[in-house]
């Protein structure tokens, strides 16, 4: 009995140990993360400012003179750096939401309205590709959430265009709402060519990408569900997929229900 006492300050000792053990191998996966992502970002960044230095440089070295060339090259500088533009500003605003200088702005709002709002945005891209763009609710069947206005549009654009980009050609891409107690499950559906079973679960992480090279000739950032997971986890749910490969993805996430009452006119995103 007169040992019990050092037997519980040893497994207290032995407590404390673990847990200082855990808290260094968490920070140095957090060391890991940062490094990893720093230079992750440096390459991004560097790919396009490349791109445009040397169309640059190459009009200031005499193609300037050429009629047949010289607009080409400038278009194609320009573009670079709208894709440097887009980068930025999506590391900006994950940059945002991470050091929680976002606060939400919770409103009820009309989600089918925005829907199509979203589609008409994309209805080039998508017409180009033999793609349907459809909401499967009745006509004039409004659906009403409670949520962040703006960023749910932001996640409708990442969702909608990822659905346009990763089908090839001739499908469709269809939202559709469930009710599910007192929220809305918001449901994006395409035909594209799906996610294999071993990406699913890191597709959220920031430039991950399930085909290195040719996604990037797409256009995107490598941001776009890192910043789909920020938002959907600050309205304090989670994004969940279902995908299978060569046959399509299905991605969704839950709102509270919305009052139709209490809506103020949709916002203007154009
Ligand atoms: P990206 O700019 O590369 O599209 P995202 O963060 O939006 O970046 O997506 C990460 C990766 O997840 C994409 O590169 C792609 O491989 C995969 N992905 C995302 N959405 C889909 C989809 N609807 N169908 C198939 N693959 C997808």
């Amino acid at each position: 009995r007169a040992l019990n006492p050092l037997k519980q300050i040893n497994e207290e000792i032995f407590e404390y140990a673990a847990n200082k053990q855990k808290e260094i191998n968490d920070l140095k996966k957090m060391e890991e993360f940062r490094r990893e992502f720093v230079a992750n970002v440096s390459h991004e960044l560097k790919t396009p400012i490349f791109a445009a230095q040397g169309f640059v440089h190459t009009l200031l070295d005499g193609a300037i003179d050429n009629k047949k060339v010289r607009y080409k090259f400038l278009m194609k500088a320009g573009k670079s750096l709208d894709g440097l533009d887009m980068l930025v500003q999506d590391l900006l605003t994950l940059s945002q939401m991470e050091t929680g200088d976002i606060k939400m702005n919770y409103e009820h709002f009309n989600i089918s309205m925005m829907v199509r709002e979203v589609f008409e945005q994309f209805e080039e891209d998508a017409e180009k590709k033999g793609i349907d763009l459809t909401l499967k609710v009745k006509e004039l069947q409004d659906t009403f959430v409670f949520a962040d206005e703006r960023r749910i549009y932001q996640v409708l654009v990442n969702l909608v265009s990822n659905a346009i980009k990763y089908t090839k050609k001739e499908g469709a891409v269809e939202v559709y709402f469930k009710s599910e107690g007192n929220g809305v499950v918001v449901y994006v559906k395409d035909y594209g060519r799906g996610i294999p079973t071993e990406d699913i679960d890191r597709i959220f992480e920031r430039f991950y990408r399930v085909e290195k090279s040719r996604s990037k000739d797409k256009g995107g950032t490598g941001l776009g569900l890192a910043i789909v997971k920020h938002i959907i986890e600050l309205h304090h749910t989670k994004v969940k997929v279902v995908s299978e490969v060569n046959k399509g993805s299905v991605f969704s996430f839950k709102l509270p229900k919305g009052k139709m009452e209490a809506a103020n006119e949709p916002l203007n995103f154009a």
